[in-house]
């Protein structure tokens, strides 16, 4: 029997797992490995800073994946061995037919000087209380809310997230100006000029500024520092720098990006049999920019793997191919959301932001069940 060592349990890993037993059933051994018990949408954070709901209700167990198979392990992966399609794992080794690295990205706080002392770490699920609480005693004054580095995740988040507090102010009449800073020269890099002039102009006019070209080199109290300006701050949410996992880096598989580089069609390494999906990944597209990192394509990224393996496996030529079609969702408040989506694999990508609509906020909640009842019935 054939056996798949899927390393992370996140987005890409499930997805990678689920597929494969669901066509290969007991024709194929699927190890998982994760040192996080459960699986959580990262936008529950949004919903969590703002006290609308906790990150625990959007928490689903991995073991459950055992249900229908998979051998899920809670261990730490320390080294992975692309020559030899093996991981060692809390010091055990194991070997596999076919390796998938799932490993998301590593949030880098300590790249920037003061980030521990003066920020809030809006990225981490394990700072959301400290921000929930430190939102809901906020009286009032400058919230700025810093991108420390590029590539980051769910690029709209930090929009969305300003969007949600302002919203939540609006209601409990705490006046704050909101700022949101970025080290790219404009919010939402992957849209068009015009898409991203009409985003900023929309949160402009409910007061929401916003700063592009700005990488800050540290934080002192009360101040962000920029090579040629400092923001004050009353209360700071920082998005910190992303790295590829250190795991991950020290695996030879990434490329001069800091990044694994892939096959964007395929999801295949440079390695034989060793495939990397999702956040760890980076993929140039034909404009130039990067494919964002979101859920679902570490997601569909995981099902083209799956597929592609269940063909291998069965003697056939594999052809299922990553389509690089779909998005991210960015909630605006008022119980509706816009969608940043389209071809980003087309050449030229054709991404395009949608109207805010109750609809989107709908489909956006209905994505969340959806994985559960898809991987964890
Ligand atoms: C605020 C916010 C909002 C978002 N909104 C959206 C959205 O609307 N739509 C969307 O598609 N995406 C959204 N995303 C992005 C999405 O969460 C990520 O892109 C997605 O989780 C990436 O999936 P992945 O499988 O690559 O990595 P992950 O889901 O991060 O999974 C990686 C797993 O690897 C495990 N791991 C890492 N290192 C080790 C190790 N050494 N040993 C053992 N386990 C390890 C981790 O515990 C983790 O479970 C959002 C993200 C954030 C932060």
């Amino acid at each position: 029997m054939k056996r798949v060592l899927v390393l992370g349990g996140g987005f890409g890993g499930i997805a990678t797992a689920h597929r494969l037993k669901q066509k290969l059933g007991d024709e194929v051994e699927v190890i998982l490995v994760d040192r996080r018990p459960f699986f959580m949408v990262g936008f529950r954070k949004s919903w969590a800073l703002t006290g609308e709901s906790t990150l625990e209700a959007g928490q689903k167990p991995i073991d459950s994946l055992s249900k229908i198979g998979v051998d899920v392990r809670r261990a730490t992966i320390e080294a992975i061995h692309p020559q030899e399609k093996s991981a060692t794992v809390d010091g055990e080794r194991i070997q596999a037919d076919a390796l998938v690295v799932a490993l998301g990205a590593e949030l880098m706080p300590s790249a920037v000087p003061g980030f521990a002392e003066y920020a809030y770490n809006v990225y981490d699920p394990n700072d959301i209380p400290r921000v929930e609480k430190a939102l809901r005693e906020f009286k009032g004054g400058r919230l700025v809310i810093g991108i420390f580095g590029a590539p980051y995740k769910c690029p709209p988040a930090p929009l969305e997230m300003a969007m949600l507090i302002q919203d939540k102010f609006k209601k409990t009449g705490v006046e704050a100006t909101i700022e949101v800073f970025t080290p790219q020269p404009v919010t939402l890099p992957i849209l068009s000029q015009a898409s991203c002039d009409a985003v900023e102009g929309r949160l402009a006019e409910i007061g929401i500024h916003t700063y592009g070209h700005h990488k800050a080199l540290s934080i002192e109290a009360g101040e962000v520092v920029f090579e040629k300006r400092r923001i004050g701050f009353d209360l700071l949410l920082g998005v910190p720098p992303h790295k590829a996992p250190k795991v991950v880096r020290e695996s030879g598989l990434v490329g001069e990006s800091g990044w694994v580089e892939i096959n964007p069609r395929t999801c295949e390494t440079s390695f034989e049999g060793v495939y990397a999906i999702g956040d760890s990944t980076q993929i140039v597209l034909a404009n130039k920019k990067t494919l964002p990192k979101a859920g679902l394509f570490a997601e569909l990224m995981g099902e083209t793997v799956a597929d592609r393996l269940a063909d291998i496996f069965s003697g056939k030529e594999p052809t299922a191919q990553f389509s690089g079609e779909g998005g991210c969702f960015f909630e605006v408040g008022n119980g509706e959301a816009m969608m940043i989506k389209g071809n980003f694999l087309a050449e030229p990508p054709t991404v395009d932001i949608t109207d805010s609509s109750k609809e989107y906020y709908a489909e956006k909640v209905k994505f969340e069940t959806d994985r559960w009842a898809k991987w964890f019935g």
